[in-house]
């Protein structure tokens, strides 16, 4: 069965999250493991860390994907919110292995004004200060982003630059962000462009190293730069070319997140659905 789910909110605490994931139907869950727009970070009792892996086990769901804070820059060059994201980035790495989640999802960084192989030389060094820092289970993925002005990670090659200059410890492979790519130029919406980036991520960092695929449609058109999620199937990318996509050969057994927008209480139930259907329709 393929896994399915969503980010989903840890209002009340940790355990929320998984049985909230698991009353949409899902086998596998995305969360922040604190506030994503604070510095500040209350530790995980051992209790809650308890109730989150029992709940976890009870329901089935798994893998679970910790998404890092957005105050989370490695490639800043102010050097007090480097060192504030290396050591919030420990901190996520930590809270992972207590909770007995599977993998850190990372957005590498960017930074406006600089030359992006000076950003993303800053953001590997970074990265290095964190994994001599310690030693975790989890595994750090890192994210293609959407190539907004200053990114440095939004090519298949930039990922691999990155992932090639890290002590191996560290990252375990990639997310890759259906919005994101097509945001930042790859045509995923036929089979040709489908296999162009497939090949890519093939000759450049291995299609065994994909753990997660973030599943949305997107606001902007191709190549726009833009990061806006959209409603699965009536974005830019629509339904056709998101169904072609997750059920290529190349990723077709890779968990699916869907990280779409969530006005109302049914938006969540409601993109399911639409993957669901689109899974059954490859016939597993
Ligand atoms: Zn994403
Ligand atoms: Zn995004």
């Amino acid at each position: 069965m393929r896994k399915l789910g969503v980010h989903t909110s840890i209002a009340g605490g940790l355990h929320r999250s998984v049985e909230r994931a698991h009353a949409l139907g899902c086998t596998t869950v995305q969360i922040f493991s604190h506030n994503p727009r604070g510095w500040a970070v209350k530790s995980i009792s051992q209790e809650e860390a308890a109730i989150f892996k029992s709940m976890k086990t009870h329901f089935d769901v798994s893998p679970v994907y910790i998404h890092t804070s957005y105050l989370i820059n490695m490639a800043s060059r102010d050097s007090g919110l480097k060192k504030k994201s290396i050591n919030l980035l420990v901190i996520e790495m930590d809270r992972a292995d207590t909770m007995g989640a599977d993998y850190v999802v990372l957005h590498p960084g960017s930074a406006s004004g600089d030359d992006q192989y000076v950003s993303r030389s800053r953001a590997v060094n970074a990265l290095n200060e964190v994994a001599a820092m310690g030693q975790w289970n989890a595994g750090l993925l890192i994210e293609n982003t959407a190539g907004e002005k200053g990114d440095i990670s939004s090519t298949i090659e930039n990922l691999s630059d990155i992932i090639n200059g890290v002590k191996e410890s560290l990252i375990k492979g990639i997310c890759i962000d259906t919005c994101h790519a097509f945001a930042a130029g790859y045509d995923i919406r036929n089979d040709k462009g489908i296999q162009n980036f497939s090949d890519k991520i093939e000759k450049y960092i291995g299609l065994d190293n994909v753990k997660l695929i973030h599943l949305n449609d997107s606001k902007g058109d191709i190549g726009s730069g833009v990061d806006r999620h959209e409603h699965i199937g009536i974005g830019q990318i629509g339904s056709k070319g998101l169904k072609i996509f997750i059920c290529y050969s190349s990723f077709r057994n890779i968990p699916l997140i869907l990280e779409t927008p969530k006005k109302r209480e049914s938006d969540d139930s409601h993109n399911l659905r639409k993957v669901r259907k689109m899974i059954r329709s490859l016939g597993d």
